[in-house]
């Protein structure tokens, strides 16, 4: 074992999340991926495993979700020979968009995408860091089907099983890789 240590299995990947309590407020466990970012060999076991699943899908773009979406989704996107679509929070993106409000637990937010971003029947794959409630994910898939694209999938490093995102999504598929129940 060299001083990167061995990742092998989803229970080492965990080991490089760290969790803060109460960030970015009070009652939140935020799951902080930047250790597993940080450490060579687990953000290569993440992009193995995720990727895995598409090498024969023909996937267009992964649509990746600001900003730690970002990171997961063009190294996804490289791997699969795809393009990386951005979606960001309002004024981010310097062309025209098609933008999407939708409601958070407590108020609500927008997501923008580039109005030439994609087109009818383009192939995609979604991806963040981490599937919460599900609201950013499932706001992002009907910016996607606005374009008449089609959701293979959507992928994250960690789900957030107790928030029930996976029943928002549905019938949308999800790939995350490290299932927390806390
Ligand atoms: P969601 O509730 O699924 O719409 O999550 C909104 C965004 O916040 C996603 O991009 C997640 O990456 C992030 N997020 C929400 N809750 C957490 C958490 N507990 N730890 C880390 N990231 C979170």
């Amino acid at each position: 074992m060299d001083e990167l240590g061995i990742v092998s299995s989803i229970d080492d990947l965990k080991g490089f999340v760290r969790e803060i309590q109460d960030f970015p407020k009070k009652g939140i466990n935020f799951k902080d991926i930047t250790p597993l970012l940080a450490n060579p060999k687990a953000f290569a076991f993440s992009i193995d495993s995720l990727v895995n699943k598409y090498l024969n899908e023909n996937i267009d773009y992964v649509v990746c979700i600001e900003a730690r979406g970002f990171v997961i989704g063009s190294a996804l996107a490289y791997r699969l020979g795809a393009g990386v679509i951005l979606i960001r929070k309002p004024g981010k993106l310097p062309y025209e968009c098609s933008s999407l409000n939708y409601d958070l637990e407590y108020g609500s937010a927008t997501l923008e995408i580039h109005k030439d971003a994609l087109k009818k029947g383009d192939r995609v794959i979604v991806a963040d860091d981490v599937l919460a409630t599900g609201g950013t994910a499932l706001a992002t898939i009907d910016l996607v089907k606005g374009f008449g694209a089609n959701v293979a999938d959507t992928v994250f490093l960690a789900e957030l099983s107790f928030l029930n995102g996976r029943d928002k999504l549905k019938p949308y598929t999800i790939n995350s890789l490290m299932k927390f129940d806390y």
